[in-house]
């Protein structure tokens, strides 16, 4: 029997209770739950109200003539669904979650006591903007340490989310293309093939085409290949790269690149996702990057995953700072701050607006809380430590995996699938992590390394974590060299198997569908 470092005994495959079938579904403090539809009915309701005497419909002849068919719980019985539900899920808050490029970092609770605050948490967009003075300097002050950070001279605020940061960056390139005269001869963009898949996504989505350029032995732009691609320069738009990049590798040619692709008349688009590695210690803007996107809720700590709500602002500089989407927040010299919402005055050459309002409000207070809690230092302090766990997590598992390059990483370490045995594949040391109670690393991305694992452990954790998983990661990366056929069962301790996770990507069942009464008799 495995002992795990308590000298607990510790063993996922020969564990008792996976045999153990219990007449509920649950198996100890693991609650099993059907869908709400399976377990409301239509007759039941959380309120108990009598139906009113004597009342005649208002609703002129179009009330619904039907139920409509949403399944009634009372209040107890849907807070048990949810909450049973909701233990189902990883979270950030019950351990360490090794997402690669996704900075999965703890979310300091302070930052949620300031969303809630009254004046920025009940107000709205439409009220007049005499009445929210201060959500609008909130905004200007946020926009000013983004500013700062990434020594860049302007920042769009209101795209929602790294990709549509992205998006908003490549439309304020294709207007300067548009002012120069030349959008139409200009639509070649550079993507390295460690590229996330929003870059070259944005790009279309954009009208420009991608062209792909190669990755060098050590995990960088290859600069012979992007020379080559840069022998025609009348059709460059520009460039798309993230720093440090999704390899967890710091560009080192980026001044260079910058250059080559400003020589040839284009821009340069650097993804952002990862300004974590680097915030008070590398500044974008003196490495010649006209757009960037910043991920708030990756480097700054607003909460993500499960489809919240992210928020992408996206820096600018002097050059495409004119096309910039509207509205904008501006102080007057009168110390009033004003939104610019429409394309004249300041804004004439802009792009357009983006978003109905002026972006996620809620993230704003919840990024500037991180950074004045933090201090200048702080967020330096923060960004080193990020880089010194994926560092540690790449020390001290080196002699069990193969890392993907050599040297020190940035802030996520990737390895890949060559240590496995014949057979053993990264899916099986993924689903392995969950039965050891960790969310699974980052798997098959980037895809210029084979069978890739991208671990990102952020600053959050202490090195009592980052050994806790290790070791497991450790035993499970030793099993897969010896070809451990049980892995490929994993994980056995999930609610669930292992489900076909692409099938539900490509062909999701979204709707629920009364099971047929006879099929389940005869089953
Ligand atoms: C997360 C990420 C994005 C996209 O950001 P979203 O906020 O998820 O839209 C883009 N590029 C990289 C490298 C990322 O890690």
């Amino acid at each position: 029997m495995t002992m795990n470092t308590q000298g607990r005994p510790t063993s996922p495959v020969s564990a008792a209770n996976q045999s153990v079938d219990t007449v509920s579904g649950s198996k100890g403090l693991l609650q099993a739950e059907g869908l709400i539809f399976e377990i409301g009915t239509q007759d039941t309701t959380g309120v108990d109200l009598p139906t009113p005497k004597n009342r005649t419909g208002r609703l002129g002849g179009v009330a619904r003539k039907q139920p409509t068919g949403l399944p009634g719980l009372s209040e107890p019985q849907t807070v048990r669904h949810y909450m049973r539900l909701s233990q189902k899920n990883y979270a950030i808050d019950l351990g360490l979650f090794p997402l690669g490029s996704c900075t999965m970092k703890h979310n300091p609770r302070l930052n949620e006591k300031l969303a809630r605050l009254p004046g920025f948490a009940d107000i709205h967009p439409l009220q007049p903007q005499a009445t929210v003075q201060g959500a609008l300097e909130l905004i200007d002050e946020l926009a000013t340490w983004l500013k700062t950070l990434t020594g860049m001279p302007a920042v769009a605020m209101s795209p929602k989310a790294g990709a549509h940061g992205e998006f908003c960056g490549m439309m304020a390139i294709r207007q300067a293309l548009v002012a120069r005269g030349e959008a139409e001869a200009r639509k070649r963009v550079l993507v390295p093939a460690s590229a996330h898949g929003t870059n070259p996504a944005t790009a279309v989505q954009c009208g420009f085409i991608v062209d792909e350029i190669k990755a060098n032995a050590r995990g960088r732009v290859d600069m012979e290949s992007l020379k080559a691609k840069l022998e025609k320069t009348d059709d460059i738009a520009g460039i798309m790269l993230t720093n440090p990049n999704t390899c967890g590798l710091f560009e080192t040619d980026i001044k260079e690149i910058a250059d080559l692709i400003h020589a040839a008349g284009g821009y340069f688009y650097c993804d952002g996702a990862n300004f974590n590695a680097i915030v008070g210690r590398v500044r974008p803007g003196d490495l010649g990057v006209d757009a960037m996107h910043i991920n708030l809720h990756k480097t700054f700590s607003t909460p993500h995953g499960g489809g919240g709500p992210g928020s992408g602002p996206t820096v600018l500089s002097d050059a495409l700072a004119p096309y910039a989407p509207v509205p904008f927040v501006v102080k007057d010299e009168d110390g009033v701050f004003r939104l610019v919402e429409d394309m004249e005055g300041d804004a004439k050459e802009s792009f357009g607006r983006m978003v109905a309002f002026h972006g996620q409000m809620g993230m704003f207070v919840r990024a500037l809380t991180y950074m004045l809690s933090h201090g200048a230092d702080g967020l330096k302090q923060a960004s080193e430590d990020a880089v010194l766990n994926a560092n540690y997590i790449q020390a001290r598992l080196k002699s069990v995996m193969t890392p993907a390059f050599e040297g020190y990483c940035m802030h996520e370490a990737l390895f890949s699938d060559a240590f496995t045995a014949d057979g053993i594949e990264t899916i099986d040391i993924a689903k392995s992590l969950i039965d050891e109670g960790y969310h699974p690393m980052t798997m098959y991305f980037p895809l210029v390394v084979h069978g890739a694992m991208l671990i990102e452990p952020t600053e959050s954790e202490s090195k009592a974590e980052l050994d806790r998983f290790c070791d497991s990661l450790e035993s499970i990366a030793r099993r897969a060299a010896q070809g451990d056929e049980t892995l490929k069962g994993a994980p056995y301790l999930a609610p669930m198997r292992r489900l076909d996770e692409t099938q539900a990507a490509r062909k999701p069942v979204l709707k629920w569908t009364q099971p047929d009464a006879n099929s389940v008799a005869a089953e």
